[in-house]
């Protein structure tokens, strides 16, 4: 299969009218592998409109067996085209291959999950007290826009597409400019298995030229956004005007919370993965470590030895588990946060160096002693650094902990069950694993508290937040 390079629109890919295109930079080789045409007004029109007449003119009505049959026709084509999805995946953004992989393998899955989901959604029956009949319909909601980020490019492409599409929307997905290959080829691939021309338009190009334009559209009912939190700000404030819907996955600051009784091996071995993993371009990446003091020396030791185990290096070979930033300008802005706690004397006992000529490679980065007002304690930093602090007292910990405006994620390290979900109820995050770092599951809400976001992703909360709720009284 060649790079898909135009636009996705009305079940074809269509010639370009803007002229523009975007060249797409492997951040291993820094050599460009592709370029991918932008789309200017015109094109966005025309797919709203597209995605408009293919929800009236059929999907919103179609028998629900007939749509699970698609969506599981969809999965199916997706595990089909796995290793060549995986692999422009790990092109465009240097994710390592084997994260790729797992990553178009959880994309299927999803699909699989709300084509088994369509049909055991429903309403309710109300049993009213002035007598008669109440029952409640999940009605779909009509053009959603699906706007993803570059970090997770597929997956999260996925986790919005298939439920918006179970309930019976119709989808304009727009992909981050950097990262549009897997979207276009979704698009390409579910109309071989039987997605009905319009129903998923995907529009690569710049996010700050037609922004607004889906935004702001009186055809979109909703717009379902993952990326930077002020992004998420902006979309919410230009969704206020026509009171559209708006679900926003946004930041994160997530902290790993290590109490003394814990395994502390375990723990230790984890940790450095659930921050430096996809080179900590990661939402739930858990880049503030407050360990309990007692065992911090034992963990930081630990954590080092193993950080400098990791495998970085090459995202084409089986064995890398770190590869390269996905842009110079990510390494730059990275590079910064950590010069900034150098300049302050913080004591940084990994990294923070270039391992490799050619690439945006940047070695994971450890930072000790840092004051709760630090940049690099404070603020997302999305590259491989993390912050490791002591503590003393579990509730001034758990005050620290939620002093960030963020609340996506987490984890609690404890072998007291009562510990364990005491601090877990105080926290404020969406999402937090204890004896664990994993925080995604198809089945299960994900999201933000805060200025993380707001409603959720995956399981059956996401359908619910692709549908409006109908009331319907039959009188007596
Ligand atoms: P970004 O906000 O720069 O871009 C995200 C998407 O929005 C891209 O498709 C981009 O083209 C588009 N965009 C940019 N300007 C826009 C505008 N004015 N109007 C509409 N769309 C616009 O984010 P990014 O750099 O691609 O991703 C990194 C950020 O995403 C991080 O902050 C990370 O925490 C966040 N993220 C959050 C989650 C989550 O589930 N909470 C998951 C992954 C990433």
């Amino acid at each position: 299969m060649s790079y898909p390079s135009q636009p996705f629109i009305n079940g074809v890919y269509r010639r370009h009218s803007s002229g523009k295109s975007t060249q797409l930079i492997n951040p291993a080789t820094e050599e460009v592998f592709a370029s991918v045409s932008s789309v200017d007004h015109g094109d966005v029109e025309a797919a709203i409109q597209g995605a408009d007449d293919a929800f009236r003119k059929g999907w919103r009505d179609l028998a629900p067996g007939r749509r699970t049959e698609i969506l599981f026709n969809i999965a199916k084509i997706l595990r089909e085209n796995l290793e060549t999805i995986a692999q422009w995946e790990s092109k465009s953004i240097g994710k390592p291959i084997a994260d790729a992989r797992d990553e178009v393998a959880l994309g299927a899955r999803v699909f699989e999950f709300y084509a088994g989901a369509i049909t055991k959604f429903g309403g309710q029956t109300l049993p009213v007290s002035r007598g008669g009949f109440d029952f409640t319909l999940r009605q779909p909601m009509g053009v959603v826009a699906a706007i993803v980020p570059w970090n997770f490019p597929f997956p999260i492409a996925c986790w919005k597409v298939a439920p918006a599409l179970a309930a019976g929307n119709t989808v304009v997905l727009k992909p981050a400019s950097v990262s549009p290959l897997s979207a276009l080829v979704l698009g390409e691939l579910a109309t071989q298995a039987g997605l009905p021309p319009g129903v998923l338009q995907v529009l690569p190009g710049s996010g700050s030229e037609i922004g607004d334009q889906l935004v702001l559209h009186p055809l979109v009912r909703k717009i379902s956004f993952t990326g930077s939190t002020e992004v998420g700000r902006r979309i919410m404030e230009l969704a206020s005007r026509g009171v559209k819907r708006v679900s926003l996955e946004l930041g994160g600051k997530s902290p790993n919370i290590i109490f003394a009784d814990a395994d502390i091996d375990v723990a230790a071995k984890q940790a450095p993965m659930s921050v430096f993993g996809n080179t900590g371009q990661d939402c739930c990446a858990r880049s503030r470590v407050f360990v309990e003091r007692k065992v911090l020396d034992a963990f930081v030791e630990q954590f080092v030895a193993v950080t400098r185990q990791l495998k970085i290096g090459d995202p084409a070979s089986e064995e890398t588990q770190i590869g390269p930033l996905v842009s110079e300008n990510q390494r730059h802005s990275v590079e910064a946060l950590i010069a900034s706690a150098s300049h302050q004397s913080r004591r940084i006992i990994n990294g923070g160096n270039r391992p490799f000529q050619k690439g945006f490679y940047l070695a994971p980065t450890i930072i000790l002693d840092t004051d709760v007002s630090d940049r690099v304690w404070c603020e997302e930093i999305f590259g491989p650094v993390v912050c490791i602090r002591p503590f003393d007292d579990e509730a001034q910990m758990i005050e620290e902990v939620n002093a960030s405006p963020y609340g996506l994620s987490g984890s609690i390290w404890t072998n007291d069950i009562r510990r364990a979900l005491r601090v877990a109820r105080r926290v404020e995050s969406g999402v937090l694993s204890i004896n664990s770092h994993s925080s995604v599951h198809v089945e299960a809400p994900f999201g933000g508290f805060k200025q993380s976001g707001l409603g959720r992703d995956l399981g059956m909360a996401a359908m619910e937040g692709y549908t409006e709720l109908k009331n319907i009284y039959v009188g007596e």
